[in-house]
């Protein structure tokens, strides 16, 4: 029965490309639109593969949204801040015959992340799933096993859901054959498909606190835990299974250490090069076209986000709406804050929850606006990396989960976000925030979208708010048009740093099984 359901959930989204062949293609010059992390990461491959790739980039600098600044001695990552599957790096280097460590280190944090409720509750998130239990278990009156029982149900379900989820196309047939599959149809019951994430975590925590806790892992795509389905247990598999990591020198370093490799292998990067059009004749890739130049290529990927591809790229060509209208994952409001003190009860990842979380989550989903109490993330790189503050100080990176751009009055919101940030954070930490701020930057909804053109400003491409979001994601290729290709946070696997490596990876083995 279970097999025979999920046949129909795949089928019945008739707009899915993965049932048609592939397109036949024998890339020789590769042109990659885009020096994000995918894009970076599928140049080492291509590159690797013999071929020769030229990376045209928008911007001045490669990693798009992973990327760094400074101001008056801060050192700031001004995009992502949580780094889970560093192995996904690694891989790089040891294709290319290196050894990792000599070019890219990091560290396993033993703290995941701090948490902190107004009621002056508090609960150090360890990575040893044991330790883990036991401190959450005593601290929202919990049996520890569990919760212990609920992280290794999360390991589980990630080993056998991942193979065929994140790490391999979802849209070519063959992949339909794997073992995996079979494997994963006898646990479809436990996948929780038909359950809200939240639904699955309140039936089986009583605490709200601990059901808030797990409630918000949703947000690692930029999903809505009373959307998103129970499926989205197996994520805090990452963080109290596997474990967090920090780069030495900060999240930059991936960029940097990825960006050196792929000049090393000859790879050709043009900055400040914005393409305008990917030119394509008889439904296939001929090129692209930049600077009015065309820059002809045998395959091109697309490492821009999907949507902007088809309306501003490929303006002729016949688009795939349904997929293009997927609803999109939240964005972010961060205000970048040298603060001149340090806080010794915070660590390089802490959260200060709302009060009210379903509130919260209503207001950015079906509200499209803020909400007056909102979760409060806040990243400490010179906890790790003290360089990155001048002594005595510590540099702030703290942000709220925001709807997409849609036109909403931001310059009147974000000053209001702020003053419920520095209300909310002053009244927890027993200080007057604001007068420690020495300097203050900030990246919002317009200026992701005006930086790396991610359609709304949305971090993760698309959401995961309902069952078959995986299913409607663009595939890693065209299937109208030879020789073009995907990869990013807005196409399969999805958003976040390790997804987007396995995007390169997949898009690689395209290339390669097409030839
Ligand atoms: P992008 O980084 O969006 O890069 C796309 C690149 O393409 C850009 O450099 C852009 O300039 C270029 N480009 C676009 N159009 C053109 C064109 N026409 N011609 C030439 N170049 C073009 N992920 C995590 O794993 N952990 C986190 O903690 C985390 N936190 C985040 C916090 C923030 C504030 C943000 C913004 C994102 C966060 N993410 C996090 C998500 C993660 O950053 C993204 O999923 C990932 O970096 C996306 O990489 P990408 O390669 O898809 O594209």
């Amino acid at each position: 029965m279970f097999q025979h359901a999920f046949f129909y959930l795949i089928s019945k989204n008739n707009h899915l490309h993965g049932l048609l062949p592939l397109p036949k293609t024998i890339p020789v010059k590769i042109v990659v639109v885009g020096a994000g992390i995918a894009g970076l990461a599928t140049s080492v491959r291509l590159a690797l593969q013999g071929h020769q790739v030229d990376v045209f980039e928008a911007n001045s600098y490669p990693g798009g949204k992973l990327t760094v600044f400074e101001n008056a001695g801060y050192r700031f990552d001004a995009g992502p801040s949580l780094f889970t599957l560093p192995h996904l790096v690694d891989e790089l280097f040891t294709l290319a015959g290196k050894d990792p460590k000599n070019h890219f280190q990091y560290i396993k944090k033993e703290v995941a992340c701090r948490y902190f409720w107004d009621d002056g509750t508090d609960l150090t998130a360890w990575s040893d799933a044991q330790k883990f239990a036991q401190e959450a278990g005593a601290v929202t009156k919990t049996p520890p096993e569990a919760i212990a029982k609920h992280l290794k149900q999360a390991g589980l379900l990630y080993k056998i859901t991942s193979g065929i989820f994140l790490e391999r196309s979802l849209h070519q047939i063959k992949n339909y054959w794997h073992k995996d599959v079979w494997r994963a149809l006898r646990y479809l019951p436990q996948l929780e498909l038909t359950k809200t994430l939240n639904q699955v975590n309140a039936k089986r925590f009583q605490s709200p606190k601990l059901v808030q806790l797990f409630n918000r892992f949703a947000t690692y795509n930029g999903s809505n835990p009373y959307q998103t389905p129970g499926v989205m247990l197996i994520i805090p598999h990452l963080e109290h299974n596997i474990g967090t990591f920090f780069p030495k020198g900060g999240m930059h370093a991936i960029t940097q250490s990825i960006y050196d490799l792929a000049v090393s292998l000859g790879v050709q990067f043009h900055f400040n090069a914005p393409v305008e059009e990917i030119v394509v004749e008889h439904d296939r890739v001929r090129g692209v076209l930049t600077s009015g130049i065309c820059q002809l290529a045998d395959a091109v990927v697309s490492n821009m986000d999907v949507v902007p591809t088809y309306r501003k790229l490929l303006k002729n060509q016949p688009a795939p709406e349904k997929t293009l209208a997927q609803p999109r994952s939240s964005s972010a409001l961060i205000f970048y804050w040298g603060i001149r003190r340090t806080f010794p009860e915070l660590d390089l990842h802490n959260i200060f929850f709302s009060n009210n979380y379903e509130a919260e989550f209503k207001a950015i989903f079906d509200d499209h606006t803020l909400y007056e109490d909102p979760t409060v993330y806040i990243h400490i790189s010179s906890k790790d990396e003290p360089g990155d503050a001048p002594e005595g100080c510590e540099n702030w990176f703290v942000m709220i989960n925001v709807p997409g751009d849609t036109g909403q009055d931001w310059d009147a919101l974000i000053p209001q976000a702020r003053q419920w940030i520095l209300n909310k954070l002053s009244k927890r930490l027993g200080v007057n925030v604001e007068t420690f701020i020495e300097t203050e930057d900030l990246l919002e909804p317009r200026l992701i979208e005006q930086k790396t053109s991610s359609y709304q400003g949305s971090l993760y491409g698309a959401s995961s708010n309902n069952r078959m979001a995986a299913f409607f994601r663009h595939p890693n290729f065209s299937n109208r048009i030879t020789g073009l290709y995907f990869c990013g946070g807005s196409v399969h696997p999805g958003g976040g740093i390790p997804l987007c490596l396995n995007s390169a990876k997949i898009v690689a083995q395209t290339i390669k099984s097409a030839q």
